[in-house]
């Protein structure tokens, strides 16, 4: 995805929710890092159909049989926003400085930041500098998205609807960031550490895999807001915040929506359920 028309999209929804221009203005800087970060740097993933297919037939995401090799200086212009994002809200600045620190001094690297089973980024730095998940899951797609987003560019086109019925993503293996309900009628989850984009079972939670129909809810905003809705599991307590695009054929990309409807979150997190991927209203509401 061009990050040009992520940041136009951006803007268009400020102008369509002006009350929420200024609790949102910090993620302008991280779109605009996005924008500037050179895609060329970085050799796309090179696979046929054919091994993709071999891979997601396994039940494995491209990325975690794949020798993705980054040095810290490919993403420190992105990781900068991220922390700096992180700051100003300053819930955990002792935890993010040591972050810094330890990345500084080469203890910690890209490589921390990548998505593992069932969980973005390293355990161990997440101990070893005391941040939070949520925190520490943001500034893995703050820091990664424009480099991921690349390298699975010539992969894309081999995606495939009958070969992968998981709730991760199939290209780099984070959990979904947001629901998409298309023409067709079918869902289709967003992954914001990478932007790819599967197909997913209506009647079935992305994160425990749960199927039974009376755990699996809806919540709607106060003031229903048509189209736009959270799904909720009541197994794992996890939710996602999903749209109709029949109804809502203007809207922007999945993470722009995410992003821009903090009002859904806080509905979501007073009613006790959480989400995997953080946002900037769950990472003040979750401590
Ligand atoms: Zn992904
Ligand atoms: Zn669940």
């Amino acid at each position: 995805m061009s990050h040009a028309r992520l940041l136009a999209e951006w803007d268009d929804l400020l102008e369509r929710r002006p009350t929420l221009r200024e609790p949102l203005a910090p993620y302008r800087k991280i779109l605009d890092a996005w924008a500037q970060w050179a895609s060329d740097r970085l050799a796309p993933l090179r696979l046929s159909a054919g091994d993709c297919g071999d891979r997601w037939r396994r039940g494995v995401p491209l990325l975690a049989e794949a020798a993705l090799s980054l040095a810290p200086a490919d993403v420190e212009d992105l990781l900068a926003a991220s922390l700096e994002f992180l700051v100003a809200i300053g819930e955990e600045n002792a935890s993010l400085r040591r972050f810094a620190e330890a990345w500084d001094r080469g203890e910690v690297g890209p490589p921390a930041l990548l998505p593992g089973k069932g969980r973005i980024g390293s355990v161990a730095v997440q101990e070893l500098v005391g941040l939070s998940q949520e925190s520490l899951g943001f500034l893995a797609y703050g820091s990664l998205r424009p480099v991921l987003d690349a390298y699975f560019a010539e992969c894309r086109q081999h995606a495939s609807d009958s070969l992968w019925d998981l709730g991760i993503c199939p290209f780099c293996g984070a959990p979904p960031g947001w629901g998409d309900v298309g023409e067709n009628g079918q869902r289709r989850l967003a992954c914001h550490l990478c932007a790819g984009d599967w197909v997913f079972a209506r009647l079935r939670c992305p994160f425990c895999g749960n199927r039974v129909p009376h755990e699996l809810a809806r919540l709607d905003a106060e003031e229903k807001e048509e189209g736009y809705w959270i799904s909720v599991c009541k197994a794992c307590n996890g939710y996602l915040k999903e749209m109709d695009r029949r109804v809502r054929w203007n809207a922007g990309s999945a993470l722009v929506e995410d992003w821009g409807s903090p009002h859904l979150d806080l509905i979501a997190a007073r009613a006790g359920y959480w989400r995997a991927i953080p946002t900037l209203i769950q990472l003040r509401e979750s401590r």
